[in-house]
């Protein structure tokens, strides 16, 4: 980052989406999340994604209100919750697709996972398109109308790579393996979509977020630029891991913030062990998120304290 950018307040946001608890790994995150924009004299901005059809749950928005709250991360101005705004995203859809930037594709996941020749590498997290509609059907009724099917609609791609600089990890090559989902075949805008729309529209201008979501920069990189808008700063941050070194998760033991909760233990101690995991504290301090604030404010480098292997948790933190 320069130090003219340094010395701009940023737009940041915490972007849950409301499809369980809180456990320790997605509260690490959001708590160098909001750090990285409080220490700075930022706005942090609350965008609840929840518009990943089946996976959303019931009462999982206000879990995780409750949880952001207990553990003292406050935010700006009221939430935007993305399934009050179907109409915009697929207005930003309608627009691509005029341009010729995006075509409508009836293929399944099962079709494109079997197209794919060998298992995708690893740095990719769906099996690349092989393109098999594009330039096949003139518009998403034609391709009903076709098919039978109800289109989805891609994003056609003609790079395949979108070097980033990633305000953690560095130079970044983006690379990028074919044209991807941005409206799903129920009519919902997918992820990439509408993130994009949201981080543009919000004013955001540093993202935070769990390294899981790399792969997903250079798509979004690319719909910044067809709409010509200017893109925000990323930092991809290494996720918990549970002792098989896989993504902390259910089968690792129960590490969300309200079983802790249930248990008496206090925030400071969780805190201070986020805290101390990503450099800032040192281990068995007991801090609150204020006290943590009034430690790094101005400070330009947090990032820089947090260490970049993963941080393993053994579940006898606590
Ligand atoms: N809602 C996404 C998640 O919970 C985060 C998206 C983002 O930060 O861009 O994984």
């Amino acid at each position: 980052m320069t130090d003219d950018a340094a010395a701009v307040p940023p737009v940041g946001r915490l972007a849950p989406s409301p499809t369980g608890v809180l456990h320790l790994g997605n509260a690490r995150t959001f708590l160098l999340t909001w750090l990285c924009v409080r220490a700075r004299g930022g706005t942090l901005l609350l965008r609840i994604e929840d518009i990943d059809g089946p996976r959303v749950k019931d009462g999982a928005e206000r879990s995780t209100l409750d949880d952001l709250r207990w553990l003292g991360l406050d935010w700006d101005g009221v939430l935007l919750r993305q399934s009050d705004h179907l109409a915009r995203y697929g207005a930003l859809v309608d627009d691509l697709l005029a341009r010729g930037l995006a075509y409508p594709c009836v293929c399944t996941r099962k079709e494109v996972e079997d197209a794919a020749s060998a298992p995708h590498e690893d740095w990719l997290d769906t099996a690349p398109y092989p393109g098999t509609c594009r330039g096949r059907f003139a518009s998403p009724a034609d391709a009903r109308v076709a098919t039978g099917r109800e289109p989805a609609v891609r994003f056609a791609v003609d790079v395949d790579r979108v070097p980033f600089t990633d305000d953690f990890r560095g130079a970044e090559k983006g690379r990028i393996a074919g044209d991807f989902v941005i409206q799903k075949r129920d009519g919902e805008p997918a992820y990439q979509m509408a993130v994009v729309a949201d981080d543009h529209r919000q004013g955001v201008t540093q993202v935070v977020r769990g390294d899981d979501l790399v792969p997903s920069t250079p798509r979004q990189l690319l719909l910044y630029r067809a709409f010509g808008w200017t893109p925000p700063r990323f930092a991809h941050l290494p996720l918990l891991v549970g002792t098989d070194g896989r993504r902390l998760a259910k089968r690792h033991g129960d590490t969300s913030l309200g079983a802790f909760r249930a248990r008496g233990v206090h925030r400071e101690r969780i805190v201070g062990w986020l805290a101390a995991c990503s450099g800032l504290a040192a281990l068995g301090e007991e801090l609150d998120a204020r006290a943590l604030l009034e430690r790094s404010r101005g400070e330009p480098a947090i990032l820089r304290k947090v260490p970049h292997a993963p941080v393993v948790v053994r579940g006898d933190e606590f």
